[in-house]
């Protein structure tokens, strides 16, 4: 039987996109593969991405990194979730936790009992049965019990950190595990007759052969879009913000372990606290307002004085046609950009590697394989714009902006989601959905949607004595995160190298 298998793999990008996917593929293939890498530090990479979400503490383990010393090499910080700041209104804010709302007691899920309360003018927020809230709250951090009997099993928490420095952290682990890395600006790219791509050339009169080729070329899609047309979906009607200004700063509070995103007049602001500094962005509509003013709106919202000139980026929300298309497959901005506002983005490229990795292709390139990437991708980009477009679209404010994504026609998906919620409060999440019901929950609730009547079968339960047990599961809470070091306390006690 002839060999089909891959025997070289070219990824074109050095960014957080192309060192993930390098890291991944050179541990899974073991050097039985050719990989190259190249990227132009004339280029240079987007680099703002600083927060992420909890499962990329799975990629980190499936290399094997050690926690602690990623903690270090990137200044990381740990996040327990973020707050948003005048999202559903002026002077409203909520915040959306990592982990669940209290411990499920009964069949029916906390929250209905908690609404019940609520109708009958009990006022605690939902917040205060999330552990990771309250322990945000409080500046305090711990990594989670593994026993589901405690309520320190509960929470659940991810990363902050540094996307360069993880860059350059991920590059190093990669050349250990024979990834060959070459600097250059790759100015043309070769198609076989079959329309396949057979080589890059660049600047310096090098080439790249390859069998499969990752484009993690940042949004110009060099390979996917430049070389082969495979078209982009633009959602701008959905996710109308188009452009972002980004800028570093001192701390001016202690380093929290969470993100903030502040919602302003035509768009919003995200902080990021790392370990040395403090990561802010605005992310706006250049339809309503300039990017001058965009660029004051961040600096009058600095905590502290700015540690660097503030950077412009360009961006269309949306996603690639086809993610895979003949021998390439687009991995990170290349592929689709989904605003930053729940830090979805380096997770994207993460479970992109992960399928890759699942479905990987010998020299046939069976179109099945290529359709099931497309397929799953796709849906993944649809289900994490509907969360986002959530928190936009239930919204009280009067800037037009707001009014405008108030009133928009919202995806069919999204609706399903949010008619069965008005309901009965009810959250209908799919399993394998990355945003699960308590996610859901935090954001249906910060946004102010109210049902209009929780579970009936609550008031059938009439033996489940719910104020009690609400009551005894907040003290629980409260005393697990008194007991619970600062989150500076746990890095000087477990991350200084
Ligand atoms: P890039 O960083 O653009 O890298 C592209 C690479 O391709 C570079 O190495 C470049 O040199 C190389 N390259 C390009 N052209 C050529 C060429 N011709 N020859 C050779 N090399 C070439 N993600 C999160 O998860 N959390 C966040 O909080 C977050 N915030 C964000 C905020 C904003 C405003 C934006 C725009 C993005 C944010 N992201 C965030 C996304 C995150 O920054 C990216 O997903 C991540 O950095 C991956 O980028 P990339 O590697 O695909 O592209």
């Amino acid at each position: 039987m002839n060999d089909r298998r891959i025997r070289r793999i070219v990824i074109v990008g050095g960014g957080t996109a192309g060192w993930m996917t390098a890291a991944a593929l050179g541990q899974a293939l073991q050097g039985n593969c050719r990989i190259d890498l190249v990227e132009s530090d004339r280029i240079g990479t987007i680099g703002v991405g600083e927060a992420t979400i909890p499962p990329i503490k799975l990629f980190n383990q499936r290399l094997g990194i050690d926690e602690n010393a990623f903690i270090t090499a990137t200044q990381g910080t740990f996040k327990l979730g973020i707050e948003f700041v005048d999202w559903s209104r002026k002077g409203h804010r909520y915040f959306h936790p990592f982990g669940q709302f209290g411990a499920e007691f009964d069949k029916v899920p906390l929250h209905h009992y908690w609404l019940r309360e609520r109708t009958r003018g009990d006022a605690t927020p939902l917040e205060d049965y999330a552990l990771a809230w309250m322990a945000a709250r409080a500046g305090k951090f711990m990594t989670p019990s593994k026993d589901p009997r405690q309520v320190l099993s509960t929470f659940d928490y991810a990363y902050q950190f540094d996307a360069g420095l993880y860059a350059t952290f991920l590059r190093r682990y990669a050349e250990q595990h024979n990834v060959r890395r070459t600097e250059g600006r790759v100015t043309s790219v070769q198609l076989r007759e079959d329309g396949f791509i057979d080589r890059v050339a660049l600047e310096s009169g090098e080439h790249l052969e390859g069998d499969l080729f990752i484009d993690c070329s940042g949004f110009r899609g060099l390979l996917i879009e430049g070389a082969l047309h495979a078209g982009y979906e633009d959602w701008r009607h959905w996710l109308p913000c188009d452009r972002a200004v980004a800028v570093q700063c001192e701390h001016g509070e202690a380093f929290v372990p969470y993100t903030r995103s502040t919602a302003h007049a035509a768009g919003w602001q995200w902080r990021i606290p790392l370990q040395h500094r403090v990561g802010n962005g605005h992310v706006y509509c250049s339809h309503y307002i300039s990017d001058d003013e965009a660029a004051a709106t961040l600096m009058d919202h600095l905590e502290a004085p700015a540690l660097t000139e503030p950077r412009l980026l360009r961006f269309t929300t949306g996603r690639r046609r086809r993610f895979w298309h003949r021998n390439c497959v687009a991995i990170g901005l290349s592929a689709g950009f989904l605003e930053p506002l729940e830090s979805t983005s380096i997770h994207l490229i993460q479970s992109a590697v992960t399928r890759l990795l699942a479905l990987f292709p010998d020299r046939d390139f069976d179109p099945y394989t290529t359709a099931e990437f497309n397929r799953l991708t796709g849906q993944e980009y649809e289900r994490v714009r509907d969360f986002l477009i959530l928190h936009y679209c239930a919204n009280q404010r009067e800037e037009p902006m707001w009014r405008h994504v108030a009133r928009m026609d919202i995806p069919q998906p999204l609706a399903y989601k949010l008619a069965h919620f008005r309901g009965h409060g009810r959250l209908v999440a799919e399993n394998h959905e990355l945003f699960q019901n308590p996610n859901w929950l935090a954001v249906l609730v910060g946004q102010e949607v109210w049902p209009e009547r929780y579970d009936p079968l609550v008031d059938l339960r009439s033996e489940v004595d719910a104020p009690q047990i609400l009551a005894g599961l907040r003290d629980v809470i409260g005393q697990a995160v008194d007991a619970m070091p600062t989150q500076r306390e746990y890095i000087d006690r477990y991350c200084r190298a």
